[in-house]
């Protein structure tokens, strides 16, 4: 056996264990920024009544099946909608999304964006890709679990490493919050209410640029990829898990030639 591969082997199982968590929080709640309290007011938006009626009692719904398990009250929307334009914390549709959000309308369901503005989030916005097929009839209940996704995205929930959970990167069958999903979904409401009870102040909330850049998931992508980065240790196994591929391939390639 190849000595490297050996002995990276061994380092992945001392480390695997204990290291890999499996929900994830997003890149700015790692770097200290937060919603200043709880609940999040977001209203919804529409362009017609029908889509304004269902996205609203969908809404619904999912906060309920969040909240349950979370056991907290923490997003507050009304059962409504406003039909026309958008403001402040919003749950909107997007009828062109490419223009709108710059992401790929055939395999991204929804972006969730957040501003800073200070420590804290000044604005989130959930845009769903009215677009992609069944998204707007709710067909297969494809935008019942978009919403309940992009719901764990605006309390700074980023894609999760365990498959067949609502914060999975790819659209999965999952219907309710999976225990990976309430885990991270508690961890991250009682991250964030530590640092609102203590003021805690981000060391970058002074030092960014005041929304020029959002920061956007591409979510749900259903063709498997994309996702945001994780922390150090991510970047490590990443590297060694990419040793390991080349080597793999290396290796492949050599049997072939010969
Ligand atoms: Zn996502």
């Amino acid at each position: 056996m190849n000595k490297t591969f050996f002995w990276l082997m061994v380092l992945a199982v001392l480390l695997l264990p204990k290291n890999v968590r499996a929900y994830k929080f997003t890149t700015d709640f790692n770097n200290g920024f937060y919603f200043q309290s709880f609940p999040v007011g977001m209203q919804i938006f529409a362009d017609s009544d029908s889509k304004g009626q269902l996205l609203a009692q969908l809404v619904s719904q999912a906060v309920s099946q969040w909240e349950d398990v979370i056991g907290r009250n923490i997003w507050d929307i009304p059962n409504s909608y406003v039909v026309g334009g958008h403001f402040g914390n919003n749950i909107r549709w997007a009828s062109n999304f490419a223009a709108e959000t710059g992401f790929d309308p055939g395999s991204t369901l929804a972006v969730t964006t957040r501003r800073t503005s200070g420590t804290y989030i000044g604005q989130v916005e959930v845009v769903l890709n009215a677009e992609f097929p069944g998204m707007t009839s709710n067909s297969g209940q494809v935008l019942y679990r978009t919403i309940l996704h992009e719901l764990g995205h605006v309390i700074m929930l980023d894609h999760s490493e365990v498959s067949q959970v609502v914060m999975a990167s790819s659209l999965t069958s999952a219907t309710s919050p999976r225990s990976d999903d309430v885990l991270g979904a508690n961890a991250v409401v009682d991250e964030a209410l530590h640092r609102q009870s203590i003021g805690f102040t981000s060391e970058l909330a002074s030092s960014e640029e005041k929304s020029s850049s959002p920061i956007a998931c591409g979510s749900v992508d259903i063709s498997g990829s994309g996702g945001e980065g994780g922390g150090p240790f991510n970047i490590i196994l990443s590297l060694m898990l990419g040793i390991i591929a080349t080597i793999f391939s290396n290796r492949k390639k050599q049997k072939h030639f010969i």
